[in-house]
């Protein structure tokens, strides 16, 4: 009986041909942007649920990718508590703000921690990449885990990304990871549209502003990268609390001050990809 010929996986083709695997854009998304932190509780899930609301606001179709396998933020940030449905070959995003939400956040206990190794995560990502129905999108923000970890690396490698944008606070101590975390896109080819600093600053009642993390940390560290460095969000209250709520600030309140540099980063973001 003549020998099946064993498939070749589209990398191992790439290495006999000397090319670089292709990257595939996410199927029914014409856009996929990546928030990366290289530390975390540095507000990077905060950032990339008010961007893809701020984005939606802006009249764009938007979907959010929970990558963050090991503490997935997007269900209780967006208040989602119900389970995506699936047809036995693939899931159906959870619809909520008129944003398509996955998360393995839905399929499991959010309480329990996972303890999956390597191959595992690369194998969820492949199912949210590649097994969920996203529609028509115009942007997919994908919320990563912290770090310069295997899914990352799955991503940078797998699929098409347009830009990350990378958040941080002011710290000496976030901005060294950040370095690492620039270093690790540049390495793999993946377009850096910024960096942003997040809890840069706080006013007080005395309308006095204090640096509590430090100054202009995140800005000097975009320049010494030659990045482009896209701002600065305060310390309010009012973010963590409407995250708490499950409704995040720009969703909460459009008109507060935090709402409106997310809506303009939101059509900066636009307008670089969507005439
Ligand atoms: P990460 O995804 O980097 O781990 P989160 O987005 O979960 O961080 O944010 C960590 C905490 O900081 C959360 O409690 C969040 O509400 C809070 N937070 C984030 N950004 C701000 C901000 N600009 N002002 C006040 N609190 C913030």
């Amino acid at each position: 009986m003549p020998k099946e010929k064993p498939e070749l996986s589209d990398a191992m083709r790439a290495k006999m041909s000397g090319k670089l695997p292709k990257k595939n854009p996410i199927k029914g998304t014409k856009f996929t942007i990546a928030i990366s932190s290289a530390k975390g509780g540095v507000g990077k899930s905060t950032f990339a649920t008010n961007l893809a609301l701020a984005l939606r606001n802006v009249g764009c179709k938007v979907g959010l990718l929970d990558a963050d396998i090991y503490g997935p933020s997007i269900p209780k940030m967006f208040g989602i508590n119900e389970k995506p449905k699936s047809d036995g070959q693939k899931l159906d995003p959870v619809i909520k703000y008129d944003i398509q939400c996955m998360s393995i956040g839905f399929l499991t206990d959010q309480q329990t921690p996972m303890i999956w190794r390597g191959p595992m995560v690369t194998s969820a990502i492949r199912t949210f990449t590649q097994k969920v129905n996203w529609k028509d999108l115009d942007f997919i923000i994908i919320d990563m885990p912290p770090g310069t970890g295997d899914t990352q690396l799955t991503f940078s490698q797998e699929i098409k990304i347009d830009g990350a944008i990378i958040v941080s606070t002011p710290q000496e101590v976030a901005l060294l990871d950040v370095k690492r975390g620039i270093k690790m896109f540049d390495k793999l080819g993946v377009k850096i549209l910024g960096l942003i600093d997040n809890m840069s600053y706080f006013i007080g009642d005395d309308n006095k502003r204090y640096n509590i993390f430090g100054e202009s940390g995140v800005e000097k560290t975009a320049k010494e990268f030659d990045k482009k460095f896209l701002g600065e969000i305060p310390i309010d209250p009012e973010v963590g609390k409407s995250a708490d709520i499950g409704k995040p600030i720009v969703e909460e309140n459009s008109n507060s001050k935090i709402s409106k540099i997310y809506l303009d980063l939101a059509k900066n973001v636009k307008s670089l990809y969507l005439v």
